[in-house]
């Protein structure tokens, strides 16, 4: 579990906000502090920020060994990285096929430090987090761009033990990142001639539930790409694409909807610090631009819809499990459907028109009486 209490100075209070805070600590896993290398343990850690221009680096560390402060004086008092945990992590990844076939994928899941995370500033003066990892730097691979299923990447490699699958960076500073894998995993990374390979810091690889592993691979800070495996023949080009994306159907009597998951807030953020989560999300840079109303009059903590653009709808929806920021593909009166099936079938055809989406695995959401909520995975 990411940490919950945080120790921080009123500086970064102030210039994170509420909702920022709330990001930065579903980013942070309180493992080993970075200053003396030692375990951190049940104690709230404190949060050190290091500002280099627009760029700052936020990290966890003991109370005794430094205290809580926002570092803008050009000076970074720990070499960054050296006692920082990195988690990687094989695992299959179920994927749907053109044809509508599902087949298994291999997946290696990094998150580069549990105990870091960078931040940036926005041009409205915000800091949001962002991935630093070596992919983003070596442009390799950007946020929310597709990935095609044995089309490798270049600069990156994939070697394959009997019991472990790494994934190597081929040019300075070369690094590794290695996970155990079972006979299962490394014949698919033979079968396919690589892995696929995903670096994110919303997730802990070593604990997570399969629900965040859909929303961390649609999370904007996502990295992902092919890894070729080193010495396998010119894989074949496999027919999948990955889309990364999940899709909700929501209904209920009253009114069905369905469109893409755009991202995932904690539940205990208010409707107001979920709302400016969600215009970061949308518009970055231009806080105040969207106008909110409920979906249904009278419920204001239900769900939210953001009107900016006309063609670009929004519907900001809280579950026992947290925020929903979902982009409308399509909406119609509840009578369009009367059962789940109803449902799933209106919600694959809107899709595939609207969206070109199809071929979707449909799983249970959180529900409540009269109304339901399905995840498309696509
Ligand atoms: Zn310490």
């Amino acid at each position: 579990m990411a940490v919950t209490t945080l120790l921080v100075c009123e500086t970064t209070r102030q210039r994170l906000g509420d909702s920022g805070l709330g990001e930065l600590a579903a980013c942070l896993w309180p493992v080993v502090c970075q200053s003396c290398g030692r375990l951190l343990g049940d104690e709230p850690p404190t949060v050190v920020i290091d500002e280099l221009n627009l760029v700052a680096m936020a990290s966890l560390h003991h109370l005794s060994c430094r205290l809580p402060g926002w570092n803008d004086s050009l000076i970074v008092m720990v070499g960054s990285g050296q006692y920082t945990t990195f988690v990687a992590r094989m695992v299959l990844l179920p994927l749907v096929a053109t044809d509508g076939s599902t087949e298994t994928c291999p997946l290696m899941l990094i998150n580069p430090g549990l105990e870091c995370v960078q931040l940036q500033r926005g041009r409205d003066g915000t800091w949001q987090v962002r991935n630093s990892d070596w992919l983003a730097r070596g442009e390799l691979a950007r946020p929310g761009r597709p990935v095609r299923i044995g089309v490798p990447a270049d600069g990156v490699i994939a070697r394959a033990t009997d019991t472990s699958v790494a994934v190597v960076h081929q040019v300075p500073p070369f690094t590794v990142y290695e996970a155990p894998a079972d006979e299962l995993l490394i014949d698919r990374v033979r079968t396919l001639g690589g892995v696929l390979v995903a670096v994110t810091p919303t997730l802990n690889p070593g604990d997570f539930a399969v629900s965040e592993l859909h929303a961390a691979l649609a999370h904007p800070s996502t990295l992902a790409l092919w890894a070729g495996l080193h010495g396998a023949h010119r894989p074949r080009r496999r027919r999948f694409r990955l889309r990364k994306e999940v899709c909700v159907l929501h209904w209920s009597s009253e009114q069905i909807s369905v469109g893409r998951l755009v991202g995932q807030a904690p539940g205990r953020l208010s409707a107001g610090r979920a709302r400016a989560w969600a215009e970061r999300v949308i518009s970055p840079g231009e806080v105040g631009s969207l106008t909110w109303q409920p979906v249904r009059e009278g419920r204001p903590d239900e769900a939210w819809r953001a009107r900016g653009s006309p063609a670009h709808e929004h519907v900001l929806r809280r579950h026992p499990a947290g925020w929903n920021l979902v982009l409308v593909c399509g909406q119609a009166a509840g009578t369009r459907a009367e059962t789940d099936n109803e449902a799933k079938a209106w919600a694959a055809e809107t899709l595939q028109l609207q969206a070109g989406i199809s071929g979707l695995t449909w799983m249970p959401g959180p529900s409540m009486p009269g109304m339901f909520t399905w995840y498309g995975i696509a």
